[in-house]
């Protein structure tokens, strides 16, 4: 079916505080340029929510001065065309007019959590992401927000933000949708070229490299690491990190236990990807 369209913020706040009590909001927040990732987040809210709201916002505030912000690829009627196979009763398209006025003050940051890992390469990043999404809760009321465990300290950022500022919102943690090749699906593998591509699957290749040797009984941090870390300089992968991090406080482990997280962050050309396992 064709979501209802709604492009200004009045429209969104008038639709939303009169949802009917009782009835499960699914919010599936989005920068757009949608793939089976993002589709398979409306089809877990599909599985248990009775009215869905996609929103599609590129938010400026999340990219650094020299990120891609610019380029970061849009095509509203590819995205429509991906919706339509789902039952989205809602999409919300704001302006950044709207989301950031000229006189815009306000900033949501949630510290210790936000300047590791992502954090540490993209200054400021985790605090536009806090920022837009609160104005998103507040604007959707929501019953759960679903969110890919792809953008793995983001949900971790997004969980605490919720539990510290008492909001009534709850973060369904959906797995990550890989390629047959093992490649995490992301609106930036669209900046690959065939090279990139290919060598781009070491991200994955290190993850399960490292996730076996757990598995094998190894606990060692630093041989772990450089498991990945050969697998990536294979492949010609410039890395900003390779982490294995508790999976709460994202801080590095000394040594890996079950239930920790292998999390890296590889440029290929001038492409960042970021891919992330449990071990
Ligand atoms: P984005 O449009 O990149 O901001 O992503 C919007 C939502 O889709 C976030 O919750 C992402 O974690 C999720 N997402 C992106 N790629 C994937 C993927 N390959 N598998 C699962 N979820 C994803």
């Amino acid at each position: 079916m064709t979501p209802i369209m709604i492009r200004t913020l009045q429209e969104m706040q008038s639709i939303s505080r009169h949802w009917e009590p009782g009835k499960k909001i699914g919010f599936i927040p989005t920068m757009g340029y949608l793939h089976e990732g993002h589709i398979s987040l409306v089809k877990a809210a599909e599985a248990e929510c009775d009215i869905i709201v996609v929103s599609i916002y590129v938010n400026p505030s999340q990219f650094g001065p020299n990120e891609d912000f610019s380029k970061y690829p849009r095509d509203l009627e590819h995205d429509l065309k991906q919706l339509s196979q789902c039952k989205v009763d809602y999409l919300f398209f704001p302006s950044d007019k709207e989301m950031y006025p000229d006189n815009y003050r306000t900033w949501v940051s949630v510290d210790g959590l936000s300047d590791v890992l992502c954090g540490k390469s993209r200054p400021g990043h985790f605090r536009g992401v806090s920022t837009i999404v609160l104005k998103l809760i507040n604007l959707v009321h929501p019953t759960y927000m679903y969110m890919g465990l792809k953008d793995y300290q983001q949900i971790v950022v997004l969980e605490k933000m919720i539990s510290d500022l008492h909001l009534p919102t709850i973060i369904r943690r959906c797995p990550i949708v890989r390629e047959s090749d093992g490649l995490a699906m992301s609106s930036r593998n669209k900046y690959l070229d065939a090279d990139e591509r290919q060598r781009a699957l070491s991200l994955s290749n290190s993850l399960q490299v490292v996730r076996e040797y757990v598995a094998a009984g190894g606990s060692d941090v630093r041989e772990a690491k450089g498991m990945m870390q050969a697998k990536i300089i294979e492949a010609e992968g410039r890395i900003d990190y390779i982490e294995i991090a508790d999976s709460k406080t994202l801080q590095p482990v000394e040594r890996i236990e079950s239930g920790n997280r292998a999390l890296v962050a590889v440029y290929f050309g001038k492409t960042r990807l970021i891919d992330n396992m449990e071990l």
